[in-house]
């Protein structure tokens, strides 16, 4: 059962009912990681991201006092690769509905802060619509907000994204890319195809720097980026990256004193 340094177990399923009975649940901070079951090229497997979450959170988590990681939203949405076998996409109306349930339930159990750590660009704006949808839902007839229930969505490759970008040997990086690939090298490396990584690009349009579609009809491969470049001192650093974004980020949800409710 992992620990950290002061001996609290890290995995919010790990404990009991009476052990976060008696926790107090106003100051711990949650960690509800968020990946996906989505092609990542011919090389890595469904897991890439969710293993990324979970890893990610869980170092981070573990250098953080009074941080606990919520099992994975694994299954999350993933429209724009839709079309490659294996993808499991969930629709932004489930796939709110379901992350406000869960905010929901930690909030009645007197939970009161929460850090969303998600690595998957699909669920990005559906993560922050559910963020949004808790707090209007949680309004009443003359207030509005669940204003003591302090949620923050952390985006985990946004802090690192200058960094990463300055690593890339290949033209971009994006998906199932030099990056990712390195990470999964350096995560577990049995998960890796290291003699089938392909070197593919989204073909953006002129001047629009955006692409919602079927990839698959415009990418073969089901990347973006030059996965040849990968290696495992890459992924050593960008893993640490990623875990430092994060942490910051749970020292100042910490530290941040979340009032009462004022509804
Ligand atoms: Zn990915």
């Amino acid at each position: 059962m992992k620990t950290n340094a002061a001996g609290e177990k890290v995995f919010y399923a790990d404990y009991t009912w009476k052990e976060l009975d008696t926790l107090d649940r106003s100051k711990a901070v949650l960690i509800l990681p968020s990946g996906s079951v989505e092609e990542h090229g011919p090389h890595l497997t469904l897991a890439s991201d969710s293993a990324a979450a979970e890893a990610v959170t869980a170092e981070a988590a573990a250098k953080v006092p009074g941080c606990l990681v919520m099992p994975c939203l694994w299954y999350t949405p993933s429209v724009d690769t839709s079309n490659y076998t294996g993808t499991v996409s969930i629709s932004s109306n489930t796939f709110t509905s379901y992350v406000c349930d869960i905010l929901l339930s930690l909030y009645r159990h007197g939970f009161r802060k929460l850090v969303i750590a998600n690595v998957h660009g699909g669920a990005k704006t559906a993560l922050d619509v559910a963020v949004r949808e808790f707090h209007a839902r949680m309004g009443t007839a003359s207030k509005a907000y669940a204003d003591d229930f302090f949620i923050h969505l952390h985006n985990v490759y946004v802090p690192a994204i200058a960094y990463l970008g300055e690593m890339t040997e290949g033209k971009d990086w994006g998906h199932a890319c030099e990056i990712e690939t390195s990470l999964d090298i350096y995560m577990d490396s049995d998960r890796v195809k290291l003699d089938e990584t392909p070197e593919e690009y989204i073909p953006w349009r002129e001047g629009l720097e955006w692409y919602i579609g079927d990839m698959r009809a415009v990418n073969e491969n089901g990347i973006h980026g030059d996965a040849t470049k990968a290696s495992v001192e890459k992924g050593e650093k960008a893993f640490k990256a990623l875990v430092d974004g994060l942490v910051e980020i749970l020292e100042a949800v910490r530290k941040f004193n979340v009032p009462p409710s004022s509804r």
